[in-house]
């Protein structure tokens, strides 16, 4: 008999066949905007260019149309090269340097701090010059290189300048040169300019493809570690940090408008291409040659409008967690154990079994998931089985936590269950945790490997307490 075998295929068809309906979508039914021609090289672009890739923080990638074709970053460059310059000088002086706030203008508007000329964000023009100048080397050419390769690294392979695009901004890039000028005279600007201005226009010369676009978005969604070679690029601060400023700065003067509609932090650059981030979970790239009048691709705009709502990755939509933090919540009164004990020590724990709670939780505990774990613990020490008052005060009462499929306890879920906890067992709660390897540090009066021992231990200890 034939097998059919489920492997990665038939998950790659479901997610691919996707992406190319939303790509051939954008394809017929939308040729508006206009191709960059203000650096002459970028009008040779085909209009007609439509790609989508996504990978996935596991680094599984998905693509459809021209992911192959080669793009330059052109601001895209902006948020790794930001990265970059936040790992050499760290947050507070990368800011007192280039600011956070958006500009609401044009990408190549004259928005500088009056008196000082910091300009306002890393994601305009003047904001992603200072970035570049800040980035640690002796000369341009060590800073190009550190550049290209932290841009590499975000890729996952060596990237290199599209020559013909770097020459062709060189020869036309007056108004940024007017940029720098302005900050240099007000002092923002440190070294030469020209140095800036060149190092500057090769970055924005790296040639790309939209699936690279993706792979470094994806490393920005995975906490700044690349998931499909593993190195730690820039590390997760820095990557949220970066993260925050696209979501506020990203999408030119088109920003606000941007996280109503998509609402992920995203960057487009006027080749054509957007990167767009799903923290913790994708990165997606898009490319459409043509512009809409704020400089962002048409196509890419509206691929990335379709796919936020077909996968419901809007970061203001969370819905709460889907599977219960608790997935067990009883007391000891269902528990087998106490059947099997003799006549008068079963009658007594069958009157007063309802003050051994029995909670089970399971999975990744963040503050959300600590909150409503708490709520329920609460819950099940108040508990009246069989309708009659459970904790005639001060009787003791004893709580058996069983953390065995908890995968992860976040630093504020720690946090929490402990003072709950602490203050627990300062209230004649005893509490008995069960996991097998006392992987998760938190107070208790016992801790064991299994429920029914933790179970069996409480029972001798109420059966103790009732003498
Ligand atoms: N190299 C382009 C410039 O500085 C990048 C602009 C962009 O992509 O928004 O004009």
């Amino acid at each position: 008999m034939k097998m059919t075998t489920l492997g990665h295929a038939p998950i790659g068809h479901v997610v691919t066949s996707t992406l190319q309906g939303i790509r051939n979508r954008v394809v017929a039914d939308d040729r508006s905007g206009s191709v960059a021609d203000y650096i002459p090289e970028l009008s040779l672009a085909n209009p007609d260019w439509c790609a989508v890739a996504l990978v996935s923080v596991e680094g599984h990638p998905y693509v459809a149309g021209d992911a192959a074709q080669p793009l330059t970053l052109q601001s895209i460059s902006k948020p790794f090269v930001y990265a970059l310059a936040l790992a050499d000088l760290g947050l507070e002086r990368v800011a007192s340097r280039v600011g956070s706030e958006p500009s609401g203008e044009a990408f190549n508007a004259i928005s500088l701090e009056p008196g000082t000329g910091r300009p306002a964000n890393p994601m305009i023009n003047a904001g992603a010059m200072m970035a570049t100048s800040l980035v640690r080397a002796s000369n341009a050419a060590e800073r190009f290189e550190r550049i290209r390769q932290c841009l590499s690294a975000f890729a996952g392979h060596s990237l290199s300048v599209d020559e013909a695009v770097f020459a062709s901004e060189m020869e036309t890039g007056d108004r940024n040169r007017a940029l720098a000028y302005l900050m240099r005279s007000a002092g923002a600007l440190q070294g030469s300019v020209n140095e800036c201005v060149e190092v500057y226009f090769r970055q924005c010369a790296v040639s790309v493809t939209t699936r690279d676009l993706a792979v470094m978005a994806a490393t920005l969604a995975n906490g700044g570690v690349n998931p499909v070679t593993g190195i730690d690029v820039v590390g997760d601060r820095i990557a949220g940090h970066v993260l925050s400023v696209m979501a506020t700065c990203g999408m030119y003067d088109f920003s606000g408008e941007w996280l109503l509609q998509v609402g992920l932090p995203a960057k487009s650059g006027v080749s054509g291409g957007i990167i767009a981030v799903s923290p913790g979970q994708f990165g997606i790239g898009v490319f459409g040659p043509r512009l809409d009048r704020h400089g962002n691709s048409v196509r890419g705009t509206n691929m990335l409008r379709e796919l936020s709502s077909r996968f419901d990755l809007h970061l203001m939509h969370r819905s709460p967690q889907s599977g219960p933090v608790v997935y067990r919540a009883t007391t000891a009164a269902a528990s087998p154990s106490h059947r099997t004990r003799p006549g008068e020590e079963r009658d007594a724990l069958q009157t007063d079994a309802g003050r051994i709670a029995i909670l089970a939780a399971q999975g990744e505990i963040e503050f959300a998931a600590a909150e409503r774990l708490l709520w329920t613990i609460e819950h099940s020490l108040e508990a009246r089985p069989e309708g009659r008052a459970l904790r005639p005060q001060p009787e003791a009462q004893w709580l058996v936590l069983d953390l065995r499929r908890v995968t992860r306890l976040h630093p504020a879920a720690t946090h929490m269950l402990d003072a709950h906890l602490t203050h627990l067992l300062a209230h004649d709660v005893f509490i008995a945790i069960v996991q097998p390897d006392e992987r998760l540090l938190l107070p208790a009066a016992g801790e064991f490997d299994n429920c029914d021992d933790a179970v069996a231990w409480c029972e001798d200890a109420l059966l103790v307490a009732r003498r």
